[in-house]
């Protein structure tokens, strides 16, 4: 039996594929990267072993990585940084003798710098250069955008407001959840047969939904008429900002917005549903377990 790491366990991704791979596999073959064992008890007392390790320092990186077979790379949260993080980890699993690395990069359809996201899509897109240029065998799972992410965009305060306000037109997003996305992972990571090696896997919902979509499911949910409105990046620009809202966010919420508006997100191709042999989770439901309490 391989064995496998998840790094971003104390995370929500890479502690929801090593639950999945706790029901599928013996806790024996699954050791988890952290960067405070603190944080890992409870891993600890299933049986998982806990490695100490830090994106930023390939030495820690290089040791936590020894004896294993499989990796499963989660994309840093800090991206101002994780170009050289993530290939400072694909560096350590080369010279750890690791045999295949699963990292979670990302759906696009564009990946010129003309890409109203390229603040964050230049690292994945170098991740996984760096990555087919190891010589490591490698899955490179092309994540949606999760919709996990909906109430974020749509706002904290929805339900007083009732309006969503995002400069993302009519565009469609086939969201898929987190929680689809991680046990799509360790099906990847359990798989013995190489079906999956070398391969670029697209991981989307089945279905492309819209925000004005979106405004009608949280009002059938909540019984409140909430809307939707697609103002310009001028515009929406400087609401968040005299909202006190912090500009970092802001060119990231437009960026996602233009994003969503040009398509970027809208393609389903069923990769997702194949691999987890039912259908994944809609946005209705999802939203129902958020909204409809
Ligand atoms: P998360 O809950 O913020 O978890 C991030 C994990 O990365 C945490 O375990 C964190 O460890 C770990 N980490 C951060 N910096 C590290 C470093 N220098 N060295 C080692 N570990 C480090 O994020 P998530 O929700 O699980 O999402 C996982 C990734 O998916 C994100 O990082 C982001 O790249 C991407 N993402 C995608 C979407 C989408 O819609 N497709 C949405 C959100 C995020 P600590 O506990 O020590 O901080």
């Amino acid at each position: 039996m391989s064995k496998i790491l998840i790094t971003g366990a104390t995370g929500h991704l890479g502690k929801a594929v090593t639950e999945f791979l706790l029901q599928k596999t013996d806790a024996a073959g699954i050791s988890v990267l952290v960067r405070n064992a603190a944080k890992a008890e409870d891993f600890k007392t299933k049986g998982v072993e806990v490695r100490v390790g830090d994106y930023n320092d390939p030495a820690s990186l290089r040791t936590a990585f020894q004896g294993i077979d499989k990796l499963y790379l989660v994309s840093s949260d800090d991206l101002e940084n994780r170009a050289q993080q993530q290939e400072n980890a694909v560096k350590a699993a080369q010279e750890a003798g690791v045999k295949h690395v699963v990292y979670t990069s990302f759906q696009r359809k564009n990946e010129s710098d003309t890409s109203p996201i390229a603040f964050l899509a230049s690292s994945h897109l170098h991740t996984e250069h760096v990555l087919k240029a190891s010589g490591l065998t490698y899955t490179l799972l092309q994540h949606a955008l999760y919709a996990d992410v909906i109430p974020m965009f749509a706002g904290e305060k929805l339900l007083e407001t009732k309006t969503i306000f995002l400069p993302a037109g009519e565009g469609k997003t086939t969201f898929a959840t987190r929680t689809d996305m991680a046990e799509a992972g360790a099906i990847v990571l359990l798989d013995e047969t190489g079906k999956f090696d070398n391969q670029s896997i697209e991981l989307a919902g089945s279905e492309a939904v819209s925000w004005e979509q979106i405004a009608g499911i949280i009002s059938q949910i909540t019984g409140e008429t909430v809307t939707y409105t697609s103002p310009s990046v001028a515009d929406f620009t400087a609401a968040l900002t005299q909202a006190g809202v912090p500009a970092l966010y802001i060119g990231m919420f437009a960026g996602f917005g233009q994003a969503i508006s040009q398509g970027e997100f809208e393609k389903a191709n069923g990769e997702l549903e194949s691999l987890l042999g039912r259908k994944p989770e809609t946005v209705e439901e999802y939203l129902r377990g958020v909204y409809g309490k």
